[in-house]
């Protein structure tokens, strides 16, 4: 690895004024956690890699599928024909490009109890999940270590970009003060989503991180909309929340209270218990938006059953959910997390 910027390799960027061979040199020193490499976050990934960030610390909990590779610019056929743990495949493909940058892989569910060590000194967070726990897991640890993080959210044809520099301008509970209650918002798996919608959020998101690492201080405070098929773009005021639970009262309980919500592999029945959800979900609008999706759809006062990826999911009223089927932790949140949303 050469010391300093690559003057010839990066010569277009560095001749973009903003980043010049000043902003090359602090990206070729940063370190970056992106969690999620599928969708936003392969499009994330690349941008990061080929603009030359120092370090790329990778975290994916998932296997590449064949549903995957109309989007997710990272994996190819073989890649979802073996079954490849996302985080490796996206690893085994940016390593082709080449550059300064070294990338740290890991297949793994990123919760409170890992947070911590693979951020490790991240000069920024990028969220490339599908996940809104981990999106408030993130937004309370950027703000308890002070580091910008972007968010990014895209379904269907149209998503969301907040860049948030804590301390300045909102976080994502200054906008959206508490997740909704799993369930009650579409997922991509229930309402599809098209590659133009992701490379056009995740690029926005790539283009705010690297101004991020390069010169936070010019960043403004915006809740982003884009929309790739309609062609609108909305850009609205983000103002901090003087009574925001997170980074004005300073509670930051998806922190604190993270590492003991746990998913559990229940002995000798081959299912995974997930535990309840701090908002109960709507069960009638989560099996309506199964309809289609999944097989066998059971609703009951007090739960919900269905049949979807060779497993058998009951949701209860509390958001507890047993996913039977498997053992595999990662393989029954993200089924979830998929299906019933979070
Ligand atoms: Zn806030």
């Amino acid at each position: 690895m050469a010391a300093g910027p690559s003057p010839k390799r990066f010569d277009r960027q560095v001749r973009f004024a903003p980043l010049g061979a000043a902003g090359q040199e602090k990206l070729e020193s940063s370190r970056v956690l992106l969690v999620g490499c599928g969708a936003l976050g392969g499009v994330l990934a690349q941008s990061l890699t080929r603009a030359g960030v120092g370090q790329l610390v990778l975290v994916d909990r998932d296997v590449v599928e064949l549903t995957n590779l109309p989007r997710q610019v990272l994996f190819d056929e073989q890649h979802a024909a073996a079954g490849t743990p996302k985080a490796l495949a996206a690893r085994e493909t940016l390593s082709r490009i080449g550059g300064p940058t070294a990338i740290e892989s890991h297949a793994a569910h990123l919760d409170a109890g890992n947070l911590e060590q693979l951020a490790g000194p991240a000069d920024l967070i990028l969220d490339g999940t599908d996940n809104l726990e981990t999106r408030y897991l993130l937004n309370d640890y950027a703000i308890l270590r002070g580091i910008p993080w972007v968010y990014a959210g895209v379904v269907g044809g149209a998503g969301l970009v907040l860049p948030v520099r804590p301390g300045e301008g909102a976080c994502l509970r200054c906008i959206f003060p508490d997740p909704p209650p799993p369930g009650s918002l579409p997922t991509c798996d229930s309402a599809g989503v098209i590659l133009p919608a992701v490379g056009l959020v995740a690029s926005m998101a790539a283009g705010l991180g690297l101004h991020l690492l390069v010169e936070p201080e010019s960043v403004q405070a915006a809740l982003i909309e884009l929309d790739a098929w309609s062609g609108v773009v909305r850009r609205l005021p983000a103002p901090r929340d003087s009574d925001c639970p997170a980074c004005a009262q300073g509670k930051l309980s998806f922190w604190h209270d993270g590492a003991g919500r746990k998913a559990e592999v229940l002995c000798g029945r081959n299912t995974v218990q997930i535990p309840p959800s701090q908002r109960s979900p709507d069960l009638a609008l989560v099996a309506d938006r199964l309809e289609g999706v999944a097989t066998k759809i059971l609703r009951a006062e007090v739960l919900v059953r269905f049949e979807v990826d060779g497993l058998t999911v009951t949701l209860f009223r509390d958001g507890r959910a047993l996913v039977e089927g498997t053992e595999e932790l990662e393989r029954a949140r993200s089924a979830y997390d998929r299906y019933v949303g979070n």
